[in-house]
């Protein structure tokens, strides 16, 4: 079976997980790599051995050279990228926040729908190994029927160092991060009808909210707190690390620091260790993110091949995308 030739677009600081990520997924390779910054193109092109390199979108899809592209920019350009793979017929996958906006959102799933091709979002938080693990407990009733959720992500991390452009964006924490814990919400309780939110700014350096909690209403008494921080005073930094307690009719499933999984039912828990793998690009602790970019991208390769929707399609995560937006006029609503 030949290989799926992938073109990817954007060649800043996440990309290079992607990219190492392709290089290690059997049926699939780099074709080529594209980026506005020429030097960054050459760079990628020498890291990854790729023969193909381009400055422009429109040109590598001129060429006529990948089966797929993987979009690795900053969300203002999704949107106008999307649309111009979907129109040259190739399948997308698009990091996330997919857009902005709802209307870019909708637009972009829109286009995909028209000319027939696939739109994934690399919204890799669900493909963690600890949160594959708690999904398949769900699926087999280990704690009945969930009522509640706490899914959180508090640390003092400082994430400007390698995303600068994050400083200065009106809206950050929950566009930006709160996004991935949505999606978990999702996952593991369904999907919300409603989400109240609280935001704050902490840090006075920068201009979009870095606190925000979030209650979500699941539909027939199921509710989830969503809550996040960049601003949060803590030793040790649990940093990247998300912390997950579901309760359920029969027992609890806590997710706790360095992938402890502990599932109690009754006067009884169980306790596993539940670590991701480990690549050769690993970078602790970052390496949670690192496999989970993996699992995404081997995911979204079975899916293309067998012809059906990733889990996480365009048409999915637009009800986070609509979530966020919820949250974000429901904060500005209470100031
Ligand atoms: P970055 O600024 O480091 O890299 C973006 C690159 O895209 C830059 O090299 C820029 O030159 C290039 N670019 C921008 N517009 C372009 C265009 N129109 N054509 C060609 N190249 C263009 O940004 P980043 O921090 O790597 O973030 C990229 C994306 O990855 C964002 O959507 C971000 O939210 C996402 N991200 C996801 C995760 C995750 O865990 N899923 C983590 C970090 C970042």
């Amino acid at each position: 079976m030949s290989k799926v030739r992938i073109g990817v677009v954007g060649l800043g600081f996440f990309a290079q997980n992607q990219l190492e990520a392709w290089r290690v997924i059997e049926g699939a390779e780099i074709a080529a790599v594209c980026d506005r910054d020429p030097a960054k193109v050459e760079a990628a092109r020498r890291r990854y051995g790729v023969e193909r390199g381009y400055t422009d979108v429109a040109q590598m899809l001129a060429d006529d050279v990948v089966d797929a592209v993987d979009v690795a920019t900053t969300p203002p350009s999704h949107r106008a990228i999307v649309e111009q793979v979907a129109q040259a017929g190739k399948a997308v996958i698009c990091q996330k926040p997919m857009a902005e906006t709802l209307e870019d959102a909708r637009a972009m799933v829109e286009a995909c729908r028209r000319a027939g091709v696939s739109l994934t979002v690399h919204e890799n938080f669900r493909f963690q190994r600890p949160m594959r693990e708690v999904a398949m407990l769900l699926r087999e009733g280990a704690i009945g029927e969930p009522f509640f959720a706490r899914i959180s992500f508090r640390t003092p991390y400082d994430v400007f160092a390698n995303q600068p452009y994050l400083a200065t964006e009106d809206r950050f924490i929950i566009l930006d991060l709160g996004i991935h814990l949505l999606d978990l919400a999702r996952c593991f309780m369904g999907d919300a009808r409603d989400v109240s939110c609280w935001t704050k700014r902490v840090n006075p350096n920068i201009q979009g909210e870095d606190v925000a909690t979030m209650v979500l209403d699941h539909g027939n008494g199921r509710t989830s707190i969503v809550d996040c921080s960049y601003a949060t005073h803590q030793v040790p930094d649990p940093w990247p690390q998300t912390l997950v307690t579901l309760e359920g009719s029969k027992g609890t499933i806590s997710l706790g620091a360095d992938y402890r999984l502990h599932v109690t039912r009754g006067a009884e828990t169980v306790t596993r260790h539940v670590p991701p793998k480990a690549w050769p690009w690993s970078q602790l602790p970052f390496d949670i993110i690192q496999d989970s970019v993996v699992a995404l991208q081997q995911h979204w390769l079975g899916c293309y091949r067998a012809g059906r929707a990733a889990e996480t399609s365009g048409e999915d995560n637009l009800k986070v995308v609509e979530l966020v937006h919820t949250a974000y006029a429901d904060a500005d609503r209470r100031k």
